[in-house]
């Protein structure tokens, strides 16, 4: 098997490095993040800075980032080439120049709205929401709708020019720090379930919207509560036609699941934690010679690599507009539970370390593990628990039968 990239793949490599030499220099990767650096639910700081802006918007004039978004909606608008993306974000990591932002917006909203948004939000929304001047929240799950997401309650009602919103959303990750709301809401309640639901864009300001964080376990408030109290909502800014609503939230959730599944947090992972066992001690001798720790070591850093194969197939499969079938379905659930794999794993190597807070001096790595193990229980939630997860791979993918006991 010949994995190398090849000549033309090796130019194009030497032409992003070029590119990054020019306009990504030394000086302006020192650059703290700084107030206007904003913390994404899965823990990274992203650049939003003056510098960090000028580049990503020069990046994306040459093609190099939000390929998938046409030039005129403020994209690179590029022919998608699997190699050519995995080229593009192995040099701006190495060269720790700000790439795509990862978020609710730019990873979800943003081919939600290229798919299904009229000209008019693409215009308002798309580019700001790329540069990151537009957060979104993801006003999905309600109190008592979780998995059974088409239980839904919070209404919408219709007056004159405007959808007047009324319920409350639960788990709505970054609501507190947040421009918009993406949101699902009920408009035709006497509609089968699934038929009755709309897909809102909601501007957080709008009177009638209440925050109210929620404290984890970790001190940090990642999650709000919302409650809309007759929230009025320009008619123009509902997605996809009225009640068709269930059809766009899967266009959103199938990018949510992607983005959580995705390879290289994992590699992120086991990229610290290898240096981890390097520099610790665990039972009289450096972590990374202990066998049972190498084993296990081992065995994930071929899961993770298994995993990443199995991204460049999708890509391949994607590229050729084939579709993936089981093995879109996967990628979710492997991705997850490998990420909390690993991060038990580190979880162990740090040994008694473990048990204490994140930001703690004397905690192994200042507590980044153990931040990395919360956060994988709870990606195994986000985005469709592990155990839906299941039943959607044995049902539509393995063709097995229905649970008896499903409510769906
Ligand atoms: C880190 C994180 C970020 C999140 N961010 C957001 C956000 O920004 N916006 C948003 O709207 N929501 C968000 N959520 C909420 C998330 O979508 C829900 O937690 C998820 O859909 C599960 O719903 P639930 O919490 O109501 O659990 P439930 O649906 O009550 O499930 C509880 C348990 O029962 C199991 N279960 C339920 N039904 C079945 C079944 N039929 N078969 C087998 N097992 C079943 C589940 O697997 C789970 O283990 C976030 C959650 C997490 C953990």
């Amino acid at each position: 098997m010949d994995l190398s990239y090849g000549a033309e793949y090796e130019a194009f490599r030497a032409e992003v490095r070029r590119f990054l030499k020019e306009h990504w220099t030394d000086s302006d990767a020192k650059i703290p993040p700084g107030p206007s650096g904003r913390r994404t639910p899965f823990g990274a700081v992203i650049r939003t800075d003056e510098a960090a802006t000028r580049f990503r918007v020069k990046a994306t004039e040459q093609g190099y980032l939000y390929r998938f978004v046409p030039k005129r909606y403020g994209g690179g608008e590029q022919p998608p080439d699997a190699l050519k993306s995995l080229i593009i974000s192995e040099e701006f990591r190495s060269a720790d120049a700000p790439g795509e932002i990862v978020g609710q917006g730019p990873s979800m909203l943003v081919p939600t709205l290229v798919q299904h948004g009229t000209e008019a939000q693409k215009q308002q929304f798309i580019r700001d929401t790329l540069l990151g001047r537009i957060w979104w929240c993801q006003g999905y799950s309600e109190p008592g709708a979780g998995s059974d997401l088409a239980s839904l309650r919070t209404r919408a009602v219709l007056d004159g020019d405007y959808w007047v919103v009324n319920g409350q959303k639960i788990w709505t990750s970054s609501a507190d720090v947040s421009d918009w709301m993406f949101c699902l809401v009920r408009t035709e309640p006497d509609a089968p379930k699934h038929q009755g639901i709309s897909y809102l864009l909601i501007d957080m300001t709008t009177p009638g919207i209440d925050v109210r964080p929620l404290r984890q376990m970790t001190g940090d408030v990642d999650f709000n509560e919302v409650f809309l109290d007759n929230v009025r909502v320009p008619v123009a800014n509902i997605v996809g036609a009225r009640g068709q609503g269930w059809k766009v939230s899967h266009s959103t959730l199938k990018h949510e699941r992607q983005l959580i599944g995705a390879s290289w947090m994992n590699r992120r992972i086991l990229e610290g934690m290898t240096l981890l066992a390097q520099g610790i001690n665990l039972r009289g001798r450096p972590a990374i010679n202990d066998p049972v720790i190498r084993q296990r070591l081992v065995e994930l850093e071929a899961k993770v690599l298994a995993s990443e194969y199995h991204g460049y197939r999708l890509l391949t499969l994607d590229t050729r507009d084939q579709d993936p079938g089981l093995a879109g379905m996967v990628g979710k659930l492997y991705g997850t539970v490998l990420g909390y794999d690993l991060s038990k794993l580190a979880m162990d190597v740090c040994g008694d370390g473990s048990m204490l807070a994140p930001g703690d001096a004397n905690a192994p790595a200042m507590g980044m593990f153990v931040t990395a193990y919360m956060w994988s229980l709870g990606n195994l939630i986000a985005g469709g628990a592990a155990n839906i997860q299941r039943n959607i791979i044995a049902e539509r993918g393995l063709g097995l039968p229905r649970e008896a006991s499903s409510k769906r």
